[in-house]
């Protein structure tokens, strides 16, 4: 059975090599390296759970999100080159919570929150995906994913936010009249509206990518934007390409999010 997830997918069409490493030859823990954007993003996720989980509406407020927030930080605090740093993401942290706090209702309490979805498209290949949360909206369901990274355009990526509309849809039964993701810094929203007719689609595009991957025997390197934040840099068989292409690109960190699905 072949489990396709946004990140699996999007993945394998950044780099084959990468893809392998992680979902082949499974070896993406021995070299994982701890980053700075990823330790934060992980705690904002899961203070967002526990604020929604945790505590009953007419109490939710930012000085409550901070405490969870802080509680999760102390349990992992690594990826940063010194205190100065982790303070700096720290802060950067509690400004995109206070917003939230201030632009959200919280009152509302989602239907779905922070767990793994999956839906069986045909007896070889499933989709999954670890959901942030799902509204009931007055359309219909509403999947949101947070983002803790700026927006960026050109990273958007609109197969994770069909795929998980699919998901939800085909799980609940129930219609998903708008999916999105929140951009915590400036909460600011990207939204989809998926049709049902969309769902067709994006079912095809999973089997061919699938196909694709399946088939392939030589998941070969491929040069990117991405190359200089890889955890497998060290092993890549085109290292002295990728660190050539790093000296002439400056590249942002890449905001990801998620653990590996
Ligand atoms: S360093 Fe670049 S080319 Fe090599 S595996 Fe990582 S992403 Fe792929």
């Amino acid at each position: 059975m072949f489990k396709a997830s946004a990140f699996k997918l999007s993945l394998y069409e950044v780099c084959p090599q990468q893809y392998k490493f992680v979902y082949v030859d499974r070896i993406a823990e021995e070299y994982k390296i701890a980053r700075p954007y990823l330790t934060m993003g992980a705690h904002v996720h899961n203070a967002l759970k526990d604020l929604y989980e945790k505590v009953s509406p007419e109490k939710r407020n930012f000085s409550v999100l901070e405490r969870l927030f802080r509680a999760r930080w102390k349990e992992n605090r690594r990826g940063f080159r010194d205190l100065e740093e982790e303070r700096k993401w720290g802060l950067s942290a509690l400004a995109m919570l206070k917003l939230f706090c201030q632009r959200m209702d919280l009152l509302m309490t989602p239907v779905m929150l922070e767990n793994y979805y999956e839906y069986q498209i045909d007896p070889a290949l499933s989709v999954l995906g670890r959901i942030d949360r799902v509204d009931q909206g007055r359309e219909g369901l509403h999947v949101i994913d947070y983002k803790t990274g700026k927006f960026k355009a050109d990273d958007v990526n609109e197969l994770q936010l069909q795929l998980y509309s699919l998901i939800v849809e085909k799980r609940t039964h129930q219609k998903v009249a708008k999916a999105s993701f929140l951009f915590l810094p400036s909460f600011q929203w990207y939204s989809i509206t998926p049709q049902p007719e969309d769902y067709d689609f994006v079912i095809e595009d999973v089997k061919l990518r699938a196909r694709d991957i399946l088939g392939d025997e030589k998941f070969l390197p491929r040069i990117n934007r991405y190359c200089k934040n890889c955890d497998f840099l060290q092993i890549c068989p085109a290292k002295e390409e990728a660190l050539r292409s790093i000296k002439i690109t400056h590249v942002e960190p890449n905001y990801v999010t998620r653990p590996i699905v």
